[in-house]
């Protein structure tokens, strides 16, 4: 497995807009943020689509063996949301697949709607590994469901060697004496996908978990101490319990 191409998450351009469209879908995804830090809540919020909604999935393109597989790890999640997928082939979907070889990335839940056309999501048809890649589409569609990374949760404290880490990414200062700019925004981009810690607004709130999809594989060298993670390949009970509370059935209420 390669830890060094992670799956990233594709922000939007304009966060107003994607909390318009986000309570516009769901008004739970307003949040309960105190009126004093107003601004601030405006922006950090949840993106959970419409509990009982279907979802339209499109591939714009890949092969049937590629459709099969990633259709039958999606469907992991349904069991535990009310909502239902209908994949499509054609480009008119709520959510877009591509497949290209290489990468794993997508918006995350109802940001989707911001973007009127091209893929929501990226996966690559890699399939030496079922395993492995049953667990990027879970992961992915973890994002589509609403999900943030979950080693960026809010209270989480992962003893990272930050040095090591840049170092496997391309993040040498070495590497970029003549480029400071370009130094800047290697490690902008690290600093976001790894270290920062999000908002408690940007997610429903739940104990750390490990254990989750939604969590990145973590080498030990990159951390102090024996800090690490290994692939979560299936989804955890507090995956399972987080988006049944996201997407209750109108009993459950
Ligand atoms: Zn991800």
């Amino acid at each position: 497995m390669n830890n060094t191409t992670p799956c990233l998450i594709k922000h939007p351009v304009d966060i107003n807009a994607s909390y318009e469209v986000a309570v516009a879908e769901n008004p739970a995804n307003r949040g309960a943020s105190t009126s004093s830090r107003k601004k601030r809540a405006a922006i950090r919020h949840t993106h959970f689509w419409a509990p009982g909604r279907t979802l339209r999935i499109a591939f714009l393109k890949g092969d049937q063996g590629f459709k099969d597989a990633t259709i039958a790890a999606a469907n992991n999640w349904l069991p535990h949301v009310n909502l239902k997928f209908d994949f499509v082939d054609g480009e008119e979907g709520d959510i877009r697949i591509s497949c290209t070889p290489g990468t794993y990335w997508s918006t995350v839940g109802t940001d989707a709607l911001l973007q009127e056309e091209g893929a929501t999501m990226g996966l690559s048809p890699d399939m030496r590994m079922p395993a492995f890649f049953a667990a990027n589409v879970m992961h992915e569609f973890g994002h589509v469901l609403g999900a943030q990374h979950e080693h960026q949760h809010p209270e989480v404290n992962i003893p990272w060697n930050k040095p090591a880490v840049y170092e496997a990414h391309g993040g040498n200062a070495d590497d970029y004496e003549e480029d400071g700019d370009h130094y800047d925004y290697v490690r902008d981009v690290i600093n976001k996908t790894y270290f920062n810690r999000l908002d408690a607004n940007e997610v429903r709130h739940s104990t750390y978990d490990p254990k989750s999809i939604m969590h990145y594989a973590i080498r030990q060298e990159w951390t102090h101490g024996d800090f690490k993670i290994d692939l979560n390949l299936v989804l955890s009970e507090k995956d399972k319990a987080f988006m049944a509370e996201a997407y209750p059935y109108p009993d459950t209420i």
